[in-house]
């Protein structure tokens, strides 16, 4: 049962108590010290796929940017507002993050909609689908690759090419690019399992995903 708001308002009760008074001191550190995280996160707003709560983090050591569909859109020097873009320039030039991770997931609404080319429920302008299309070359290489798998294999399938194709758009970025080759900046792909629990990580040389660990290129 999801929590309602007064749920929430016992929650921020526990949470002073545990990170503001006894022996914690997580917080008087931070505020102290100001935050270095060394992981940028890329996320998606889906309820279920906290980056912290699935990494074991605590406050202080990821930056997050939370999106639909966790789509890191191309390099635009333009005179639009660039929300992804901007928590990227932060998390890069500001605080010098030395990983970021575009983290995917299973049963994505995002990419399910954009692989059932689903209708857009409101009539006039839709963010979400003018958003999605950021992805939509991941669907394309979907339906060209697997044209006969099920619409469920086709999400799981372009939540991978659409990984990839954020991680292509993080390269058109000039400083991640230096910070690639400076040896101080380092991407990631990562697709998280709902079913299952499992993290599988993009293998950046063969565009595979493996098992997270299980070879030293995550
Ligand atoms: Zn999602």
């Amino acid at each position: 049962m999801p929590k309602n708001i007064n749920s929430l308002i016992e929650g921020y009760k526990k949470f002073r108590s545990q990170y503001y008074s006894g022996d914690s001191a997580v917080f008087e550190k931070l505020v102290r010290h100001g935050q270095h995280p060394k992981v940028l996160m890329i996320a998606c707003s889906d309820s279920r796929v906290d980056p912290a709560i699935i990494t074991n983090c605590e406050p202080g050591d990821l930056f997050v940017v939370r999106n639909v569909a966790n789509l890191v859109p191309p390099y635009q020097a333009d005179d639009s507002h660039h929300g992804t873009s901007a928590a990227l320039e932060f998390a890069v030039c500001n605080l010098k993050i030395r990983h970021v991770v575009v983290f995917g997931h299973s049963q994505c609404g995002g990419i399910r909609a954009l692989v059932e080319n689903a209708d857009i429920p409101y009539p006039s302008y839709s963010f979400v689908s003018k958003w999605m299309e950021l992805a939509q070359s991941a669907c394309d290489q979907t339906y060209q690759n697997h044209p006969t798998a099920s619409l469920e294999e086709k999400a799981h399938h372009c939540g991978h090419y659409a990984i990839i194709n954020s991680l292509n758009n993080l390269m058109t970025f000039p400083w991640i690019v230096d910070g690639i080759q400076q040896g101080n900046l380092f991407i990631h792909g990562w697709f998280f399992d709902l079913s299952t629990g499992s993290i599988d990580a993009c293998n950046l040389k063969t565009g595979t995903f493996e098992e997270l660990g299980a070879s030293r290129e995550m």
